[in-house]
């Protein structure tokens, strides 16, 4: 591959999407890990100024196949991609925030299926064929499938399938090309994947926990708040038990005796609730701030 020559082969390489659903959040991620790179639309790969990493730009169907292969060592791709080509020496290292989606089987409005059974025997048009066989072998039946890598809609008005599985987000394209959902395949988010034999050498190996951390440290920050609030001395036992925290919350004695501050951090899942119970606990003047990471 002529790309692959300027490349430092020391460097460890990542495969993500060139350009699609996947590839703004995958860049925000690699931005928000420090890795500093020049992206621009015609670039076929980056090379990291502070972090001996090459970034791969490439089609996300392709990107199992390269980790797989070794040519890249990593890659950010959906879990879909994995499910389907069950690609041999590729492991997930982490699930990412992003790119939720759900390989949904789905009949024209009109259509008299209404149950899984009802299209035994029928012909499924899908990018996923594998997935979508499996769904019905486990539910003990059968069906064809034909393999559409667009507009799979398409194919029930067109007479060539009964039924179609394809990825959605909202639901929205469905209804909007009057197909009924019928069931739900599997979810799916991004993936970080690895190549198996990289992880078995050390230096590679070495590069890609550290790439991990960096990694963890951004997602686990996104899912805490810091907080700073003043409180009663003798409440400090309840607000320990509303706000868990990491370890233990920050505490300092105010000017004004019997009062103190606690610093920690909530979960944003649950984040107003626990302001409202911090507020009735007796806590006041309640300052909460965004985390840029969290290095556990
Ligand atoms: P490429 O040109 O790289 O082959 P593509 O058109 O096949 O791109 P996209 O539509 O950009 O791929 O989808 C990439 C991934 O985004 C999917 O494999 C899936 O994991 C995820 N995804 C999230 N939401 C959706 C959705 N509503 N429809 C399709 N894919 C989705
Ligand atoms: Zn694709």
């Amino acid at each position: 591959m002529i790309f692959m020559q300027n490349m430092n082969k020391k460097n460890l390489k990542l495969a993500i999407q060139k350009s699609g659903r996947l590839t703004d959040d995958t860049l925000n991620l690699l931005r928000s890990a420090g890795l500093e790179f020049e992206s621009y639309k015609s670039k076929l790969f980056s090379s990291c100024r502070n972090f001996p990493l090459e970034i791969v730009y490439l089609r996300d169907d392709d990107i199992p196949d390269y980790v797989a292969s070794g040519s890249v060592d990593i890659g950010i791709v959906g879990q879909n991609l994995i499910y389907e080509e069950r690609p041999a020496n590729v492991q997930k290292l982490l699930n990412l925030p992003f790119g939720f989606c759900t390989l949904t089987l789905a009949v024209p409005k009109e259509s008299t299926v209404q149950t899984l059974a009802d299209l035994n025997g029928q012909t499924i048009a899908t990018t996923y064929p594998n997935s979508t066989k499996d769904f019905f072998k486990q539910n003990e039946l059968s069906v064809e499938t034909i393999k559409i890598t667009g507009s799979v809609e398409i194919a029930p008005m067109l007479g060539v399938a009964e039924a179609i599985a394809d990825l959605t987000a909202t639901g929205s394209t469905m209804a909007l090309n009057d197909l009924r959902p019928l069931a739900k395949i599997y979810d799916s988010q991004a993936v970080l994947i690895a190549n198996e034999s990289c992880m078995l050498s050390a230096s590679k190996k070495q590069l890609i926990d550290c790439l991990l951390v960096r990694f963890q440290g951004v997602l686990s920050a996104k899912n805490y708040k810091y907080v700073m609030m003043n409180a009663p001395a003798e409440i400090l036992p309840q607000l320990k038990a509303i706000t868990p925290g990491l370890k233990s919350p920050t505490v300092a004695n105010l000017a004004e005796p019997g009062w103190i501050s606690v610093q920690t951090v909530i979960k944003e899942d649950t984040f107003w609730e626990t302001i409202e119970k911090l507020k009735l606990a007796g806590a006041s003047g309640i300052i909460i701030l965004p985390i840029e990471k969290i290095i556990l």
